[in-house]
């Protein structure tokens, strides 16, 4: 199907994220990357599964820079929808695509009952820290692809959010600017990049909030549980990594368990943090190994349909 205007096939006992999010609940979430070769299928089912079994509000699946990933995520994002009970997120980018092409995979996701997408831009292939270049027939940025999404259906939409701002962008300024075009443009909700300081999530917060934007901002929670990821994460992120964690996953060189000890005790400070705070939720990044994320949910006591127990105080977003 590649119309626009899609009719949204809906799965009756699933509301979006849009209405969760509405309607004041707090949403636990996960993200998952598509294995990079279809041997790797079996464990990511299992990781998947072992993650359904705590009934979170959604798994998101990533969006790869290019070839068989990203039909890997539009087909695995569809059998989460038809063969689970779990809500499907479908990240999309508009990286070497053409409308007609965005077209085509958003009449998809409908076709199947995907109700929720993240807009992307996404990063120049290659090189993310490169120039950015929008395919000739495509979209230049998230907020375009966040108005065809809204165009082409009920869908409910979320837009990336950077608590210490987007790198490439040149100034504080800018970005919030270009960040609440998206709210504006309809986005329902955000999910942070990864940080590690819970002050970065807060500022952002009340940044976007004095621009007059109001929408849910989730924080992602990246567990860090071995000192070989922090050179990944500042190539993923540039999010700042804090001395004292780095220190002591370098002394944990070695150990895995006191790794994980570690990194496991950090997230769920900061996700705890995040909470008391008022955060409209919590998506934990899984790297398809969800052990430390499960460690940490089971630590903050979340259990049942992917919802906070505790009500949301100190900032009631709605
Ligand atoms: P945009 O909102 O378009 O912003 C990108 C930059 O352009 C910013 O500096 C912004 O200030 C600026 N900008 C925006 N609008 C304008 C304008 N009108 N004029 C001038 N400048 C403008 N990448 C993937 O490839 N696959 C994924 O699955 C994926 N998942 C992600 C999930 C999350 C939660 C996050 C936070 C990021 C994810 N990314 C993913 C990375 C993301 O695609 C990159 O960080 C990308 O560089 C920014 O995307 P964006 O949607 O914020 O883009």
């Amino acid at each position: 199907m590649s119309t626009t205007s899609a009719t949204l096939a809906t799965r009756p006992d699933q509301a979006t994220i849009r209405e969760l999010l509405a309607a004041g609940q707090s949403t636990v979430s996960f993200e998952f990357m598509p294995p990079k070769q279809e041997s790797g299928e079996p464990a990511f089912w299992d990781a998947v599964r072992r993650v359904e079994a705590l009934r979170p509000a959604f798994i998101s699946v990533t969006y790869g820079a290019g070839g068989s990933t990203r039909d890997r995520t539009i087909r695995i994002t569809e059998r989460i929808a038809a063969e689970t009970t779990l809500r499907p997120v479908a990240h999309l980018t508009a990286v070497g695509h053409s409308l007609t092409q965005l077209r085509n995979i958003i009449g998809r996701l409908a076709d199947a009952g995907v109700r929720d997408v993240l807009a992307l831009r996404g990063d120049p292939p290659g090189n993310p820290r490169g120039p950015w270049t929008a395919h000739p027939e495509g979209v230049a940025h998230a907020v375009d692809l966040l108005r065809l999404l809204r165009r082409s259906g009920d869908f409910s939409v979320g837009v990336a959010a950077f608590p210490e701002k987007h790198p490439r962008s040149p100034d504080w300024d800018s970005d919030l600017r270009h960040f609440v075009a998206k709210c504006r443009a309809g986005a329902d909700y955000a999910v942070t990049q990864m940080f590690f300081r819970a002050e970065d999530y807060l500022r952002l917060r009340d940044r976007v909030e004095a621009a007059g934007c109001r929408i849910p901002i989730i924080p992602e929670i990246m567990p860090a549980t071995d000192a070989r990821q922090i050179r990944r994460f500042a190539e993923l992120s540039e999010a700042t990594f804090p001395r004292d964690l780095a220190a002591r996953l370098h002394t944990a060189a070695g150990r895995p368990e006191d790794g994980l000890d570690i990194g496991v005790e950090h997230a769920t400070a900061l996700a705890s943090r995040l909470l008391a705070e008022g955060a409209p939720g919590l998506h934990f990044i899984t790297l398809n190994r969800p052990t430390a994320a499960l460690r940490i949910h089971a630590n903050l006591g979340l259990r049942g349909r992917g919802t906070v127990p505790t009500p949301r105080s100190a900032h009631d977003r709605h």
